[in-house]
Order: C-alpha cells, then structure tokens, then sequence
C-alpha cells in the first residue's frame, strides 16, 4: 500500500530527474481501469488516486515510469519499439501492466462463460452479453453469467463519479 504524498513526491523526483524541473507536471485523476495516463497537449502526468492506494510501492514506481516513458518517447511512439526502449533505459520492467489485472480486482461484477472465460464490469450488466472469446457474434450459447462480488461492492465508485467518467 502506498500513500497518495509518496506517489506525488516520487513522481516529482521521476519527473525532475528524466524530464526536467518546470517541464511536466503531475497529479491524480479519477480513472478506475487505467493506472496511468500522459497527457502531451498538457504535459501532465496524472495516476489513479483509486489505483495508486493499492498498488505496492514497486507497482507505483512502474507505473510512473510507463508514463515517464511516454513523456519522453512522444505521443507517436505509442507503445511501440521507441517506447518500449525509452521505458527499458530508464528501469520499467512490466509489459502493458495493469489492464488486467486492475480491472479484475476493482470490477463489481464478475462474469464467466460456459467456457469459463472471465469478464469484469463496472456497471451493472443490463442486457444479455455473449463472451466475445468464444464468438465474435452474439450467441446464446455463449452467454456470459453475471456475479455481483461482495467483497469488492464497497470500494465501488459513488454514482456521481461513474457519471463523470462515462462523459470523458
Ligand atoms: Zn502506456
Ligand atoms: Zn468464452
């Protein structure tokens, strides 16, 4: 667990040592499937502040220095081979870390497949879904069965919060 000073303070030394004092800023947003996120047109590097809390120290810095790549490889570079080799130099490890395994732990609902295939919802699924692993077209044969998780329902974000997401 880390707390939100530390992840501000470590991103500030991360941003002054590879990017330059003055030159990109960082903050938090409210993102709930994503760790990161570099903005180019505004030079900010922002973290989940919802992410952040539960990520070890270790997974913090890694996601501070995906970003910190980004910065420094440009928005063109994507998450191609210049990328890839920026974020190398300078101590990432991970692959695309945190897609996954984020979602599946924050998601309130869980779904699974006659096939067994896993999905996460954040929203509570309304209407019929088939898993799109199995068939790429809606099939009955694949519906996916839903499953609210206890564990999971009290972190799940105020109303007004998912609303402002969904208009992003
Ligand atoms: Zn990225
Ligand atoms: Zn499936």
């Amino acid at each position: 667990m880390t707390s939100l000073d530390q992840v501000r303070s470590r991103a500030a030394e991360l941003i002054a040592a590879h990017l330059g004092t003055g030159s990109w800023s960082f903050g938090f947003d409210n993102a709930k499937t994503r760790a990161g996120q570099c903005d180019f047109a505004k030079r900010r590097i922002t973290v989940s502040k919802h992410l952040a809390v539960r990520f070890s120290d270790d997974d913090v810095e890694q996601v501070l220095l995906h970003e910190v790549a980004h910065a420094l490889s440009g928005a063109r570079a994507g998450h191609g081979p210049k990328w890839r080799r920026t974020a190398a130099a300078i101590g990432y490890t991970g692959s695309r870390l945190h897609d996954g395994p984020i979602a599946s732990e924050l998601a309130p609902w869980v779904g699974e497949c006659p096939a067994g295939h896993e999905h996460f919802r954040y929203r509570t699924p309304t209407r019929p879904l088939a898993c799109a692993k199995c068939s790429r077209r809606f099939d009955e044969r694949h519906l996916i069965t839903w499953t609210r998780r206890a564990d999971v329902a009290r972190t799940e974000p105020a109303r007004s919060e998912l609303g402002t997401e969904a208009r992003r």
